[in-house]
């Protein structure tokens, strides 16, 4: 028996993950629609990290379905999940400090089978049309040349953001990435992520709750690997479950 298609991007139904008998993830049910921007908050163990886990393959589950566009993921393989459309930024970020920013953007470019001669020639001009495209985006266009071990912190999980960008998934999900950024640097990324919005879903974990009110279109709040509540930043923030088990603290 398969479950009915569905037109959001993401459908997590009945997800359940245990170690050694502890549910981390139980009986996890979202739903993410195209364009939107899902923000997950929670406190430190409520599972978030996994969720994003055993979205990208990372791990298995023990129960339940994850559906992306319509397409069973708990049965993929990790870089089968990268392929079929999906992007994770873990939350420390893997650049090559030794490469430049247009190097770290060019390996990132996906890999199609070798071409030759012209075909090549067209293929380098499509790349740095890419790279640039995105190094704008990232508002690092102006460090093209600049070895990725001298930028700033926030700098550095830009260009991690551009090396998923430029693979162009259709759900890009984001572990902290504001954290440890300056304040221009935090307004700059929810800038950067209503821009890469226009044609992704994006899944973001993040503690900032002013941040959250910035970016999200909907937040999920987890506790004990449950949803505790859903709905608008505004609508959680007065939620007095969520202010008992997170935001009181
Ligand atoms: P969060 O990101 O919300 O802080 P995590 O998803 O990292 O929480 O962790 C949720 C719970 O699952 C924690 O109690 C953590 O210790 C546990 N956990 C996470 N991964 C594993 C693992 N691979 N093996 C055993 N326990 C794990
Ligand atoms: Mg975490």
């Amino acid at each position: 028996m398969s479950a009915s298609n569905t037109d959001f991007v993401l459908a997590v139904e009945g997800l359940t993950v245990s170690f050694d008998g502890f549910k981390a993830v139980n009986d996890l049910s979202f739903y993410v629609d195209k364009n939107e921007i899902r923000v997950i908050v929670g406190p430190n163990g409520a599972g978030k990290t996994t969720v994003l886990d055993l979205i990208c393959g990372r791990t298995k589950a023990t129960e339940g379905s994850i559906r992306f566009r319509n397409r069973e993921l708990t049965k993929m393989k990790e870089h089968q999940i990268v392929r079929a459309g999906v992007g994770r930024k873990f939350q420390t970020p893997s650049i090559y400090g030794d490469l430049t920013v247009f190097e770290n953007l060019e390996i990132s470019f996906p890999r199609g089978r070798s071409v030759f001669g012209a075909l090549a020639f067209k293929r380098d001009e499509e790349v740095m049309t890419r790279v640039s495209e995105i190094a704008d985006m990232i508002f690092l266009s102006e460090l093209l040349g600049t070895r990725a071990d001298l930028l700033s912190h926030g700098q550095k999980q830009w260009l991690e953001i551009g090396m998923l960008l430029i693979q162009d998934p259709e759900l890009l999900m984001l572990d902290e990435p504001v954290a440890g950024m300056s304040v221009s640097e935090r307004r700059q990324t929810a800038e950067l992520l209503r821009r890469i919005t226009k044609d992704r879903s994006v899944i973001v974990i993040e503690h900032d709750m002013q941040f959250v009110a910035e970016i999200a279109d909907k937040v999920t709040v987890l506790h004990q690997g449950k949803i505790l509540a859903e709905g608008s930043a505004e609508e959680v923030k007065k939620n007095p479950k969520v202010i008992e088990v997170y935001l009181g603290h």
